[in-house]
């Protein structure tokens, strides 16, 4: 099988070396079979567990990316009940090994516990029985900075390892070591130690990070030459991708939501994603008036509020939790059959790991993101102070707003991979959509209106927030604004569109101002904005005719859309203004 100098762990396995890690045939295999069944009481391995399993059997050093919900532990929880000795497992979050430990003891695998907070005694009973060949304990969990600074613990791992019962190291969510990781966790940096002084152990790293720089850096700073990497797919080709208009009416949209969830989502379990606490609040208050059992769930709220309405939901007692992003860790019910998101996530891997709750048990389940124009900038002044804040969040509002890309390739991206349109299985709203509905239109005009606009208000020192600007842009507000400026004969949501468009192409820019208590958002004229002067410059976006974001020609004359667009009015609401804090929260 692996016969070259693979075992030295200097050249990577190649595809077949690989595949022979998927045999049935190793001295555990009947063992770890019997271990899946009879103790995790599960049916089958999923893609990739087989392959870990026996390659941290065999040894080797191994990097494993996989999906959050997808089996991960079980890569080393399995090895440790076929091997004799001990497994140790770092992680970085006290509540994450609780889960665990509580998990374990549910299947009566014997684990330990050490962190900061361990009594004395029980330390000392950890500690002695990791020299102790007859220690019932197959996994020991510590936290990073119990490695970096007892000593204690140092001098007992050290024995252990001489008596050979140190018998495998696996570092959870180990890319806290990186700093370029999203997660970097300082004592992590320290967890160097254990493969110098353990040479012999093999190291099992596990994240659901898959960004190559950050798994360089972890190899460097845990000292492990050339694990082998698994990485699984973060195509969950279960879940069906939806994007849907969010209507300005809260009423309607809240209708809305509450019609998919009476109908199509009848007595089944889902989460409502919403921006803040009062969101959370307001939301399940009116979903619970159209006889929905939904509770609100957010960061502000009673510890054991939350673990009242986690543990309902979980139980089926309660339909859907509407949530803040607080609710995400420890989150593992297996058949969620919906997630639906009340505004947009600040980013496209956010947007991924949140709508990820759902379909956990392998069976369909739907994502559908609810994107209105405010929540754009309700969000940009939120994530202001994070580096790449707003091309993230441009990212996400790119995702929401194109309808001629399958909503999968979009955030393939995101995790350096390739989803081909096959991979996509018609799971999308636009691969389920007809191509031949698309058409490409020219906003050039739209877009030399808007820029007149704001040439205008630099011309007279002044900011515009986006409500502003389609204020001016209608013909209404203060006449300054609009003084010799054209006004548009869009609706509401094509002059909306029009704006998100010239925003994701560089004509226009974002602009904030801060004050004690609100930070402002201002649309500004973008880097590409001067090359609308030009005639021969033109701009065009991709629409579905008979969708809500259709835009007409503005020399064009569509009688009927224009005599509609007056009829309705548009009708602003308060969009660019975030009242600051308190009813906000950031992970
Ligand atoms: P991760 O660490 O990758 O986020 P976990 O190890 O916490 O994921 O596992 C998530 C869930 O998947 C758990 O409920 C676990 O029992 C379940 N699971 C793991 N492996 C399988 C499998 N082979 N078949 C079905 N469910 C599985
Ligand atoms: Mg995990
Ligand atoms: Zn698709």
């Amino acid at each position: 099988s692996s016969s070259s100098s693979s075992s030295q762990g200097v050249l990577a396995l190649t595809k077949q070396e690989l595949e022979c890690y998927d045999r049935p045939d190793f001295p555990w295999s009947d063992e770890a079979q019997r271990h899946l069944v009879d103790t995790f009481r599960l049916r089958e391995f999923r893609p990739l567990q087989l392959r870990a399993v026996n390659l941290t059997m065999s040894s080797k050093d191994l990097f494993l990316v996989m999906p959050t919900g997808r089996g991960k532990s079980l890569c080393y929880q399995l090895p440790a009940l076929c091997s004799t000795g001990f497994t140790l497992v770092v992680s970085p979050l006290v509540s994450l090994m609780e889960d665990q430990m509580m998990f374990l003891r549910s299947l009566e695998i014997p684990a330990a516990l050490l962190n900061a907070s361990s009594s004395k005694e029980h330390a000392k009973t950890v500690m002695v029985a990791m020299t102790d060949a007859k220690s019932p304990f197959r996994l020991i969990y510590v936290t990073p900075e119990k490695i970096a600074k007892s000593k204690l613990l140092m001098s007992r791992l050290d024995k252990a390892y001489k008596a050979q019962l140190l018998r495998r190291v696996a570092v959870d969510e180990v890319h806290c070591c990186s700093q370029w990781g999203h997660d970097f966790r300082p004592d992590y940096k320290l967890l160097g130690i254990l493969k110098r002084q353990f040479p012999l152990v093999p190291l099992l790293g596990l994240t659901a990070t898959a960004t190559s720089s950050v798994l360089l850096d972890c190899e460097k700073i845990l000292n492990v030459t050339r694990p082998v990497t698994l990485t699984a797919s973060f195509n969950r080709t279960n879940l069906y991708y939806e994007v849907r208009c969010k209507d300005s009416d809260s009423e309607v949209f809240l209708n809305h939501i509450a019609d998919l969830i009476q109908q199509k989502y009848h007595q089944q379990s889902g989460i409502v994603y919403v921006f803040s606490q009062k969101d959370a609040e307001c939301v399940s208050e009116q979903l619970q008036q159209r006889h929905i059992e939904a509770h609100p769930y957010h960061a502000h709220m009673d510890p054991q509020d939350k673990t009242r309405v986690h543990r309902r939901w979980t139980e089926g007692r309660v339909q859907v939790v509407v949530a803040t992003v607080a609710f995400g860790m420890g989150i593992d019910k297996s058949n969620v059959r919906f997630v639906i998101h009340h505004t947009i996530s600040k980013s496209i891997e956010n947007y991924y790991q949140e709508s990820g709750r759902a379909g956990r048990d392998d069976q369909p389940a739907d994502c559908i993101v609810f994107y209105g124009f405010a929540d754009i900038f309700r969000i940009s002044t939120m994530v202001v102070m994070e580096t790449m804040g707003q091309q993230k969040l441009l990212q996400m509002v790119d995702y929401c707003h194109r309808v001629d890309r399958c909503r999968r390739s979009l955030m393939a991206v995101h995790f350096g991979e390739v989803w081909e349109e096959q991979d996509c299985g018609r799971m999308c709203d636009v691969c389920r959509g007809r191509k031949e509905e698309l058409s490409e239109v020219d906003i050039t005009e739209h877009a030399q209106q808007v820029v007149q606009i704001l040439e205008l208000a630099v011309s007279q020192d002044e900011r515009l927030t986006p409500l502003k600007l389609l204020e001016a842009w209608s013909g209404k507000g203060p006449a300054k604004h609009r003084k010799g400026t054209a006004s548009t004969t869009l609706r509401r949501r094509e002059a909306e569109g029009v704006l998100v468009r010239m925003l994701l192409q560089g004509y226009l820019r974002e602009d904030f101002s801060f004050t004690p208590y609100t930070t402002h958002f201002y649309l500004r004229l973008g880097r590409k904005a001067p090359l609308l002067k030009s005639a021969s410059h033109r701009l065009s976006m991709s629409m579905r005719p008979e969708g809500a974001t259709a835009v007409t020609s503005p020399s064009g004359g569509d009688q009927e859309k224009r005599a509609e667009s007056k009829s309705k009015g548009p009708s602003f609401e308060d969009g660019p203004k975030t009242k600051k804090a308190k009813t906000r929260e950031t992970q």
